[in-house]
């Protein structure tokens, strides 16, 4: 995918990713929005923080991409970066998921570190999701297992008929997991780690020679 100056149409992107299993139901598809300014200590993604009109890419762009996908996809993550930081292009995104999709359950979540309470006012994007997982990463209430979220604080707010059945109070949602992607010669992280899951990975490297440098979070 090529990136084009910012502007109508365009929306900042970290990154692209398919398959994605550890961030919702079943197999998915994962956007990263590049800019949040919401700054919760222990961030796992302090990359995704600053703008970068580099990274602008024409929302069609993310469409044509996530319509050709090879494999299954049972549902698209959104997440950063903070998406509701660039609202009109998400709304946009998401208008075009939802034109993809069809009938298909194909279901739309999005990440914000915004309380549900101050998202929901962002009313052409939730319109379009069919769950939300609100609220900032606070690092002291990441305790036990919790699903699809990093912090106790945080809430899922499921939306639709669809996302009742895959995030409500009787969905059986996973636990939390990583998953290590290479590209080149970066290891991204996908999911939520656990309290001191990042440091027992970086200790468990070092033991075998491998020093992490350039992490984008520190723990
Ligand atoms: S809202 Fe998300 S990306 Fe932004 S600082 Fe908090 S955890 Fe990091």
């Amino acid at each position: 995918m090529t990136t084009g100056p910012a502007g109508p149409g365009t929306i900042e992107i970290s990154r692209l990713h398919h398959p994605v299993t550890v961030l919702g139901p079943g197999t998915r598809a994962g956007i990263w929005v590049q800019g949040c300014t919401i700054g919760c200590a222990g961030c796992l993604a302090r990359d995704t923080w600053d703008r970068r009109t580099d990274r602008a890419v024409p929302v069609r762009s993310v469409l044509e991409w996530l319509a050709g996908l090879p494999g299954p996809v049972d549902g698209v993550t959104i997440s950063g970066g903070e998406p509701l930081q660039q609202p009109g292009p998400v709304a946009e995104l998401i208008a075009g998921v939802l034109r993809w999709r069809g009938d298909r359950e194909i279901d739309v979540l999005l990440y914000t570190g915004y309380p549900w309470t101050r998202a929901r006012r962002h009313t052409a994007v939730v319109a379009g999701c069919d769950a939300v997982v609100a609220g900032p990463y606070v690092e002291r209430r990441n305790v036990g297992d919790l699903p699809l979220r990093g912090s106790a604080n945080q809430r899922i707010v499921p939306l639709t008929e669809l996302g009742q059945r895959r995030y409500g109070l009787d969905a059986a949602l996973p636990g939390r997991g990583l998953q290590a992607t290479v590209t080149g010669d970066r290891i991204w992280m996908v999911g939520i780690p656990r309290a001191g899951d990042l440091r027992r990975m970086r200790e468990g490297l070092a033991a075998r020679g491998v020093r992490i440098e350039g992490a984008s979070w520190r723990s």
